[in-house]
Order: C-alpha cells, then sequence, then structure tokens
C-alpha cells in the first residue's frame, strides 16, 4: 500500500522511534501517546486489520514482540494493556494492522 503511513514506518520510508524490530513486525512509538509508555506493534506487510487474513506466524510475531517492547520499556512485570482498534465502532484512524501496547501507570477500569 503505497499510501499508508503504517507501511512506510515499519519499512523506514518515514523516521520514527523504532522500538523493535524483526522481519515480520516493527514496534514504533506513539506520536500522541495515551500513557507513559504507548507504542503501537505492526506488522510490515499491510493488513487493514486483525480480521483480514493476517497469517499466523505474523500475529505470533506481533505477539513475541509485546513481549520485546514490554521488556524494552520495563512494564513486563508491573502490567500492561494490548489493544486492536477493529473498524468504526472501535475508532480505528489508521487501516494498517496495529496493536497498542500501553503502560507504565495504573489504569482506569474504563474500555480504554
Ligand atoms: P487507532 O485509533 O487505533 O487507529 O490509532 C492510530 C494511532 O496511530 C493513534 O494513537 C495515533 O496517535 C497513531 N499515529 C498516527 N500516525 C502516526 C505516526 N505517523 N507516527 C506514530 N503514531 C501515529
Ligand atoms: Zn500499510
Amino acid at each position: 500500500m503505497s499510501d499508508c503511513i503504517f507501511c512506510k514506518i515499519a519499512n523506514h520510508e518515514i523516521p520514527t522511534t523504532m522500538v523493535y524490530e524483526d522481519d515480520l513486525v516493527a514496534a514504533f512509538a506513539d506520536m500522541n501517546p495515551q500513557a507513559p509508555v504507548h507504542v503501537l506493534v505492526v506488522p510490515k506487510q499491510h493488513y487493514a486489520n486483525i480480521v483480514d487474513g493476517v497469517p499466523a506466524n505474523t500475529l505470533a510475531a506481533m505477539a513475541s514482540a509485546v513481549d520485546e517492547v514490554a521488556k524494552a520499556k520495563g512494564i513486563r512485570e508491573s502490567g500492561f494493556r494490548v489493544i486492536a482498534n477493529t473498524g468504526d465502532d472501535a475508532g480505528q484512524t489508521v487501516h494498517h494492522l496495529h496493536w497498542h501496547v500501553l503502560g507504565g501507570a495504573k489504569m482506569g477500569e474504563g474500555l480504554l
């Protein structure tokens, strides 16, 4: 997807603060953080969201990247949230699959 901002970030066409990366996945800082730690984990290939036929090995790589991010950011023991906004009702604004990793503070008990 030539026009997709997360494709460009994941493939180094746009500079970012990369937290973790491997062959399948990139993890970088959210530009509008909603918590002391707010990192986005994305596949390097373009999928619109989590129900867009994402291969199992890509989902596994994303889960493993969450672990790496949590370790790198020092929130693995204290806890964190992983959120995948999917579609309009969830308020998904960037239509390239991404998991928000949020932590670094005690969070409220609401939906977000
Ligand atoms: P969502 O509502 O789940 O689609 O969230 C999209 C997220 O992407 C928001 O938290 C934005 O702050 C973030 N975002 C959008 N553009 C960029 C960018 N260029 N670099 C980093 N984060 C971005
Ligand atoms: Zn994309």
